[in-house]
């Protein structure tokens, strides 16, 4: 093999391709094509990365292959390329689109001498993600969209601009600093580590994870992906990393936040779309790379904990099992129960606030078994006139344990007459009236004396109430059930004990 001479160093910041173009111009070939090929090297070939036409093309050119082969994103087919131990998709890659800085540029032309030789392709500026000269802190030129092979040379054929031309771009050009994900990609390549979270991803995957949220972010649930430009993924970019770094913890609350401002807007329930916009429809697609990384198990997750799902149904790929909320609507269709009526009873329980409950049943939502337990005791209600004949007692006892909390209404209701028009969990009854069939033991022999609880509250002047409550507490011990009797009617005191107990 004939020795290329003069020598021409590769530069480590360089693309494979930079580093051939130069040498070129430097051996005065027409195209890079033609120069590749007198050195018996298929221009594919060497713009696929392909080892050995890399290892030959140094050889002749005497230099080192190890820094050409450190920034060589060599093709594995299908698309899809490896640049320092990490796959990258053809689509996270600039082929066919010069991209520059004019003070980079500027600089290389100071070296002196021919542009196409001075001039270095940035292998950094190949990757789409990498937006911001890190070392000018400009936004990059984008200029001349062709086809790759057409491209070999496109940093002097696109860029006629030299010296003050060069600084007056960079003068109008955008100043910012590098986003956060430009700087962890470029710092990924370069060896280090952390975010942990985006650190146990690939590149592709924590970069469309973080736009992907991003995009949601900054330009809300509805935007049309279309139209957002170079410089909104830039920001797409710049708003989700917020989140990412913070690894799982970061993407809770964004999800959460998500879903607060959704809920705002009266949106939510069943509909993830809404809720979750383009990020949700993003991790629906099959297309040919299903596996979007660890945040589409991570939105099912927490779309599972904290949004009303139906039991069968495919979230994001997998089956729904068992439900952790409801939604007032899905809970009142599986109870047969009135939404607004069951919405009064979990706003009494404290399940739903009172200040949301005039928002769409559909997305308010209640803890699975609280809402269960509560449709149960609503299913069970019975109205007040029933309580005396089910408590074997009088209206105004019936009055005092509904005072004394022993008895619950499933709703509160305002004006009049309220206590008629508002249910009670027979189940409850049931049980208060077990609780008083097992404190107070029938007795064969009723002493004659004793009376029942009417007579006592008279006789001994003590309100229906505190009868009840000393009751209830146990502190009677001269009380007893006329035998064969039930209920709160049934029970016979001494007015000499509850003197005694009251004084
Ligand atoms: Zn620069």
């Amino acid at each position: 093999m004939l020795q290329l001479f003069p020598h021409l160093r590769f530069e480590t910041d360089e693309t494979p391709a930079s580093w051939a173009a130069r040498l070129s111009v430097l051996h005065g070939c027409s195209t890079l094509r033609t120069f590749l090929s007198d050195q018996g090297i298929a221009s594919s070939d060497f713009l696929h990365g392909r080892r050995s036409v890399i290892d030959r093309l140094c050889e002749a050119a005497g230099q080192d292959a190890a820094p050409v082969w450190h920034n060589t994103a060599a093709s594995v087919g299908n698309q899809n390329f490896t640049l320092r131990a990490e796959p990258l998709p053809a689509s996270m890659m600039v082929r066919e689109e010069t991209r520059f800085c004019p003070l980079c540029l500027h600089q290389d032309d100071l070296l002196g001498g021919d542009p196409g030789i001075c001039r270095r392709d940035r292998w950094a500026w190949s990757l789409r993600v990498v937006t911001t000269c890190p070392e000018h802190g400009i936004a990059l030129i984008y200029r001349g969209r062709d086809h790759r092979d057409k491209m070999q040379r496109k940093l002097i054929e696109h860029i006629p601009e030299r010296g003050g031309a060069l600084v007056a771009l960079a003068e109008k050009a955008t100043r910012r600093e590098p986003s956060p994900l430009q700087t962890y990609v470029l710092g990924r390549l370069e060896g280090q580590s952390g975010p942990q979270w985006l650190d146990g991803q690939t590149l592709e995957q924590s970069v469309r994870t973080t736009q992907m949220l991003g995009v949601v972010m900054a330009f809300g649930t509805t935007i049309n992906l279309g139209s957002v430009d170079r410089d909104g993924w830039d920001l797409a970019g710049r708003m989700g990393w917020r989140w990412v770094a913070a690894g799982e913890p970061g993407l809770h609350s964004a999800f959460a936040e998500l879903q607060a401002a959704a809920f705002e807007r009266g949106q939510g329930g069943q509909n993830y779309f809404t809720v979750f916009g383009h990020l949700y429809r993003w991790l629906l697609e099959p297309g040919n790379r299903p596996d979007h990384g660890p945040i589409k198990q991570l939105l099912r997750d927490y779309i599972l904990q904290n949004m009303d799902v139906c039991v069968g149904r495919d979230l994001l790929g997998e089956r729904i099992e068992r439900r952790r909320k409801y939604s007032v609507q899905s809970l009142a269709l599986q109870s047969g129960l009135h939404p607004q009526t069951l919405g009064k009873v979990l706003v009494e329980r404290g399940l739903i606030g009172a200040e949301n409950a005039d928002k769409p049943a559909s997305i308010l939502l209640v803890d699975a078994e609280e809402g269960r337990q509560a449709a149960a005791s609503l299913s069970r209600s019975v109205p007040f006139v029933q309580l005396p004949a089910l408590l074997g007692a009088t209206r105004p006892i019936a009055s005092c344990l509904i005072d004394l909390g022993v008895l619950t209404p499933l709703t509160r209701s305002q004006g009049e007459n309220t206590r008629d028009k508002c249910g009670f969990d027979a189940l409850e009854v049931e049980q208060a009236l077990e609780q008083i069939h097992v404190m107070v033991p029938e007795m064969s022999d009723v002493p004659a004396e004793w009376v029942s609880l009417n007579q006592c509250s008279k006789r001994a002047r003590i309100p229906m109430r505190d009868l009840l409550q000393m009751i209830l507490s146990g502190k009677l011990r001269q009380i007893g059930r006329a035998q064969g009797e039930l209920g709160f009617n049934s029970l016979r005191i001494s007015i000499e004990n509850i003197r005694l107990v009251a004084s």
